[in-house]
């Protein structure tokens, strides 16, 4: 058995940044940029019009007023956004000009329409522009050459939108990793079929799957796979073909039937560790194959979340390149007294809530690897750890906040418990 923080530091050696990969852009918000992004155009691509107004050119409005306008003569039809201009703003003359259309030759400024008076050939312009006004210049926003992303950094949607304005489909990112989940156990039933004597639904096919999505990776469905070791290999050695990481519930424990433990090591990879000074998820195994990791689970259903919380998504992070970004920790008053057992590490489920300005936390209920209810209650993971056996009513704790603090009254379900 290896302690917690033992368990974490070899799954972490053992975990590479996987290749990367030219991805649509549209799919590539919240990833790493796997290399700097320069632009070859500028943006925007044209001197346009930030108003709408008259394009001229200043010097033909030097002086002017309400009192003493300038007349200008008008030529051709007003410019709109998309047009391309064939006329020349020349010595006492205007276009006509909406927002977004390109700034016609000879002409260096605009007059907003509010100060401009359009009679049939001609305009009336009442106020002086210095030359540059009310223009967006080529390249303004982005000029050709300059760096839109840096290597590493993380995809944002407005970074979407600018790779969108240069003209760039794709872009070179850390692929999201695509999770094999294999739930094992002759007892196990899809939600599609009905429940028949000894039979349970395999939840961790559903949560598993959740949760690889919740931290941006792709989930590889294998649905259920019977305690049945040449349908186990079969199945892990397709996994380990198609998959980036493997992800097995059930199996690992000490029973007869706990069969992956053995398979795995079998199929030739390599056992880093099995059993950890945790509750729950004891029996947890890691192994490693032609680089690629595999996490053996128990089946219990908190276990799996909660390994997967503990070991998994900080994986994930680091394969995707990605800072990891651990969950919130919040101080709280721990509501009533707890009661551990020494030598392990436990992970208890509790709801954090806010009594007159002030946090407090409770468990959510029976903390029984099985009782997945508890877990779908809380919102946060209290850690207590090997060494400490008790928490006093009142005590200071620190909890890993997995959704938000509660501020609304506390459900009935779980103040009832
Ligand atoms: P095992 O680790 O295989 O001994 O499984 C421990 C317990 O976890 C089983 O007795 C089931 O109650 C439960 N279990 C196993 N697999 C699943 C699953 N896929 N979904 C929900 N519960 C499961
Ligand atoms: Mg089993």
């Amino acid at each position: 058995m290896i302690t917690t923080e033992k368990a974490l530091q070899i799954i972490l050696e053992n975990i590479s940044i996987l290749k990367p990969k030219d991805v649509p852009i549209s799919d590539s918000l919240g990833l790493i940029v796997a290399e700097d992004v320069s632009s070859e155009e500028n943006i925007p691509p044209f001197d346009n019009s930030a108003m709408d107004g008259f394009a001229v050119r200043s010097k033909d409005t030097i002086g002017t007023s309400p009192k003493n306008p300038a007349t200008l003569l008008l030529r051709g039809e007003a410019l709109i956004a998309g047009d391309t201009p064939k006329v020349k703003v020349k010595e006492k003359t205007a276009v006509g000009i909406m927002t977004g259309a390109p700034i016609p030759s000879g002409a260096d400024t605009v007059i907003p329409v509010e100060f401009c008076k359009k009679l049939e050939d001609r305009v009336i312009v009442y106020t002086h522009y210095p030359a540059n006004m009310n223009i967006r210049k080529a390249g303004e926003d982005i000029r050709r050459g300059d760096k839109v992303l840096e290597r590493n950094a993380l995809i944002y949607p407005a970074d979407i939108g600018v790779l969108a304005s240069l003209g760039m489909e794709k872009i070179k990112v850390f692929s999201k990793p695509i999770i094999a989940i294999l739930c094992t156990g002759d007892e196990l039933v899809d939600i599609k079929t009905p429940l028949s004597p000894g039979k349970i639904r395999s939840s961790n096919t559903y949560s598993l799957s959740a949760q690889v999505k919740e931290v941006g990776a792709i989930p590889l469905e294998y649905g259920i796979i019977r305690d049945n070791t040449e349908e186990i290999k079969e199945k892990i050695t397709d996994a380990l073909e198609k998959a980036d990481l493997i992800i097995t519930s059930g199996g690992v424990s000490m029973g007869e039937y706990d069969l992956v433990r053995n398979i795995v090591t079998e199929i030739g990879a390599e056992l880093k560790f099995w059993k950890i000074a945790q509750r729950p998820g004891m029996p947890m195994a890691f192994w490693v194959f032609e680089k690629k990791p595999i996490f053996g689970l128990p089946g219990n259903p908190v276990s799996v979340m909660v390994c997967f919380e503990n070991y998994i998504r900080p994986s994930i992070f680091k394969m995707m390149n990605k800072k990891f970004q651990p969950r919130q920790i919040i101080k709280a008053k721990m509501a009533h007294p707890v009661k551990n057992k020494k030598g392990r590490v436990h992970y208890l489920r509790v709801i954090v809530y806010k009594e007159r300005d002030e946090l407090w936390a409770k468990t959510t209920g029976d903390q029984g690897s099985g009782i997945l209810r508890s877990m779908a209650k809380a919102n946060g993971l209290l850690t207590i750890l090997a060494e400490n056996n008790f928490i006093e009513r009142g005590e200071d704790v620190e909890i890993r906040m997995l959704k938000p603090i509660l501020t609304t009254p506390i459900p009935i379900s779980i103040e009832n418990f």
